[in-house]
């Protein structure tokens, strides 16, 4: 072929090809319903290497069950998920066991609730992940989990359990968990929401400090100036669907959707 044919697909002039091998989540047509509650209509989605993406809007809209789909932990009923063009799943028809492993093994979720085995130790909350379900070695998972807490100053709380700890501590030690299952894709949830105010700030500055290193990120939140500061892209979501996504400081400031704007103005 010609190697400057705009119609090969595979060449080098092809219009999406840059984009598309920089995808590291593409999202197409997502689908879910609860029982007769259809919660996402037909969710679309695309986060480069290395981007944020910020999904913001009303309580109630999806804006969980999108994540949870993400990480397997909710089936979708249709569409398509795909990882870095390696993991690839259609839910037209169910997936199997192996895809469903497959795909919880690209990204890591942290939740609103820290969601901390209440029974074990910080270190053995790190260490769960990666050593059973992973099957990494112990000792290197030691090594890595430990500097981690370091990173986040927790290396004196490594013997300590969940209740012995500060909202904003346990939330570091849920962020440290899934940085230790090494994912390509780091999922939050409203990382904050249950925070004392003043413990807000070091977790949000950790978290920016990972976008700032590259980490690939969905974050749910309600905190518009973090999202305007971090996000490279936000997406108001309302029933269910994506009403408008581009440029965070476009969607914030100059909302092109009227609901997008209500959204907003009863925010402020
Ligand atoms: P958001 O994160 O935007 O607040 P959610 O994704 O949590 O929204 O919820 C979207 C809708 O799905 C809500 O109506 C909620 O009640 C419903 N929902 C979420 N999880 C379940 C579930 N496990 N069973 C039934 N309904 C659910």
């Amino acid at each position: 072929t010609d190697p400057i044919d705009p119609t090969d697909p595979a060449g080098p002039t092809a219009p999406d090809a840059a984009a598309q091998s920089d995808a590291l989540l593409r999202v197409r047509g997502l689908k879910k319903s609860f029982g007769p509650n259809q919660v996402l209509q037909s969710i679309e989605l695309t986060v480069g290497r290395g981007q944020v993406l910020a999904l913001i809007g009303p309580s109630g809209s999806g804006k969980t069950t999108i994540l949870r789909c993400l990480n397997g932990l909710e089936l979708a009923d249709g569409g398509t998920i795909d990882v870095a063009g390696e993991v690839s799943l259609d839910f037209g028809t169910p997936p199997t066991k192996k895809q469903l492993a497959a795909l919880r093994d690209r990204s890591a979720m942290v939740f609103q609730h820290y969601n901390l085995f209440p029974h074990k130790t910080v270190l053995e909350n790190v260490l769960e992940g990666p050593v059973v379900v992973q099957r990494r070695p112990k000792d290197e998972v030691t090594a890595e989990a430990l500097a981690l807490l370091d990173r986040v100053g927790l290396s004196s709380k490594r013997d300590s359990y969940p209740f012995e700890l500060s909202g904003g501590q346990q939330q570091r030690v849920g962020i440290v968990r899934a940085l230790a299952l090494r994912p390509q894709l780091l999922l939050f949830d409203e990382p904050t929401s249950s925070l004392d105010p003043e413990l807000v700030g070091d977790v949000l500055r950790l978290i920016k400090e990972l976008a700032l290193e590259g980490w690939s990120m969905v974050i749910v939140t309600h905190e518009l100036e973090f999202a305007r500061e971090v996000a490279t892209e936000v997406a108001f979501v309302d029933g269910g669907r994506i009403v408008e996504h581009g440029d965070p400081k476009q969607v914030l400031r100059h909302p092109k959707e009227e609901r997008t704007r209500q959204f907003l103005h009863r925010l402020l």
